[in-house]
């Protein structure tokens, strides 16, 4: 720890030296299984608690509510939420501008000090956030391990770039001038989460915001308000002031439209699917009456993501990496393989070792640390068995393709590969959001990029060759945000690989990196004349 001089505190601590990764749980250790198990023990307790909407530090309390269902047992509520309606907008909004004053007015490294607390809290209990994850979002232990290691290396990367914010090298001097460039906050931003990462997308938008300056109105997604709350909880306890981020889950359509729409709405980070982003990039390009600015819109969206598999590739490696990409967290990531397109040449070898793998993954309550637990809800349930039914007639289901009614009364799907899909059939177009994936025969390597390109989106993908010719043409020519050689297409990690897609999958705004507090930040340039 080192101690930084700041106009607005006495003393203000921040961590020293470079950004290193938050390390990954190791299950396979008795002791962290044994501390897995008991912080799901603790939380098993803790399951239907009610908890209030937070506008300006106060408790309030609405007559509607959010039941947050544990998806692999839906007759478990994991938490009771208030449920914000239009009318908690405009509060909502008056204690973000409010607080927005004075935060503002802190400095970088108050602010910054402020996350490394965050970070600090979050280590303590990284156990017991993951097992919250388990029961309202049905992930394994890695995934909950990893969406909360994901949100320690936020605190810790975000709070360094405010840092070198603070610190920006002065622009050409004007002789005669002393020119500066500042970089100062937007002011009150809609923050609007997914459920998929409920806990390091929810925080990674929100520490992003206030780091920079901003105020926030938090509206998580109404599948995982519980985790939301407790990360607002923590922010607290680490001395967040009220007003600074306002928690209120509510529905999408009416109090996340409206805030959208409220004309002291500065920006909007959203992260979620392709069709509610174009909507509040639509409802966010309207002048309401009283606005006075262009709405900023951060938005990142959904991917039909594709690992091309070329002949001459590892082809076991290249199994392993198309299963862990398609089928982790139940393909429910943006960043999911959901299209395999290999070479005919290998092809049928390759579905045939790819179906041996594929059917070693058991699927159950996440809770006993099954591979794969359930798929989110009912809704998304029904969905992607429509998209398994219409895979049945447009190509041939070499596994799965049915409920999986042994793993309980939750919405279990089996892992599902769909061979022989043609290229711009439905599976091979929409996004699914679950567990299937649809597998494409190539002639050579020029139709695999072309089929891999082929579609709106643009988040991730994947190539697996050993030609270096190949990989430098997959550089030029794969077009998308996130492209990985020779490994998995999901699991980007804060710092090393900044995150964010092309096309249809969003405004390639690339969280983890070195760019992404600027989005979050106006740069103000003054230029003073030396008397
Ligand atoms: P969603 O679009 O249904 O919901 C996202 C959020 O938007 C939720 O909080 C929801 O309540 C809110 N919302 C819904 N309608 C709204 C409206 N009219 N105005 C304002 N807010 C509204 O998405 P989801 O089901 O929560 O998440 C899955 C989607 O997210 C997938 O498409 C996935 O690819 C995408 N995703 C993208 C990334 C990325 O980085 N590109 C990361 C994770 C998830």
């Amino acid at each position: 720890m080192a101690t930084v001089e700041a106009p607005t505190r006495p003393k203000i601590r921040v961590h020293e030296g470079p950004f290193v990764n938050e390390p990954l749980t190791d299950f396979t250790k008795e002791e962290n299984a044994r501390k897995m198990r008991a912080a799901i023990e603790k939380v098993r307790g803790q399951l239907g608690r009610e908890y209030d909407l937070i506008i300006g530090g106060r408790r309030v309390k609405t007559t509607d509510k959010i039941k947050s269902l544990n998806p692999a047992k839906p007759s478990q509520i994991v938490g009771i939420h208030q449920k914000a309606g239009k009318e908690h907008v405009e509060p909502a909004m008056r204690a973000a501008l409010a607080a927005f004053e004075t935060w503002s007015q802190t400095s970088f490294e108050e602010r910054a000090s402020l996350l490394f607390r965050v970070g600090d809290l979050l280590r303590e209990r990284k156990f017991e956030l993951g097992a919250w994850m388990v029961f309202e979002v049905s992930k394994n232990w890695a995934e909950a391990d990893a969406d909360v290691a994901e949100t320690i290396d936020f605190c810790e990367y975000y709070s360094r770039e405010a840092l070198r914010l603070a610190r920006t090298e002065l622009p050409v001097q004007m002789a005669g001038e002393r020119d500066t460039l500042l970089y100062i906050p937007l002011g009150v931003g809609a923050v609007i989460p997914p459920w998929n990462f409920p806990c390091a997308i929810m925080a990674g938008m929100t520490l992003a915001s206030i780091v920079s300056g901003n105020t926030v109105i938090l509206k998580p997604s109404s599948d995982s308000p519980t985790i939301a709350a407790k990360f607002v909880g923590l922010l607290e306890e680490a001395g967040m002031p009220e007003g600074v981020v306002n928690f209120c889950p509510g529905a999408g359509a009416s109090f996340g439209d409206a805030v959208v729409a409220h004309p002291k709405t500065r920006y909007i980070a959203f992260t979620g699917s392709r069709e509610v982003g174009l909507r509040i990039n639509k409802v966010a390009a309207d002048q309401a009456p009283g606005q006075i600015w262009i709405k900023r819109t951060i938005l990142e969206m959904g991917g039909k993501d594709a690992i091309i598999v070329d002949a001459d590739a590892d082809i076991d490696s290249a199994v392993e990496g198309v299963a862990v990409s398609a089928f982790g967290f139940q393909g429910q990531k943006c960043s999911a393989c959901s299209r395999a397109i290999i070479d005919e040449r290998i092809y049928d070898k390759f579905l045939e070792k790819l179906k041996a793998r594929v059917e070693k993954i058991n699927v159950g309550d996440p809770a006993e640390n099954a591979n794969m637990g359930a798929v989110i809800n009912e809704g998304s349930m029904k969905t992607i068995m429509g998209y398994i039914e219409q895979g049945k007639k447009d190509g041939r289901v070499i596994t799965g393709g049915a409920h999986a009614t042994n793993a309980g009364e939750g919405y279990f799907i089996q892992p599902t590969v769909v061979a022989d899909i043609p290229p711009k059939s439905k599976l091979e177009q929409e996004e699914i959001f679950g567990p299937v994936l649809t597998v494409i025969k190539s002639k050579n390597y020029d139709h695999a990029l072309q089929i891999a390109n082929d579609t709106e989106f643009g988040l991730t993908g994947a190539v697996y060759t050993r030609s270096r010719e190949k990989i430098e043409r997959a550089i030029r020519e794969f077009h998308v945000g996130n492209l990985y050689i020779n490994r998995k297409c999901t699991g980007a990690t804060v710092g090393c690989h900044p995150f964010g897609g092309f096309n249809m999958s969003g405004t390639d705004s690339k969280s983890g990196g070195p760019d992404y507090l600027y989005l979050f930040t106006q740069g103000k340039a003054v230029g003073e004349k030396k008397i």
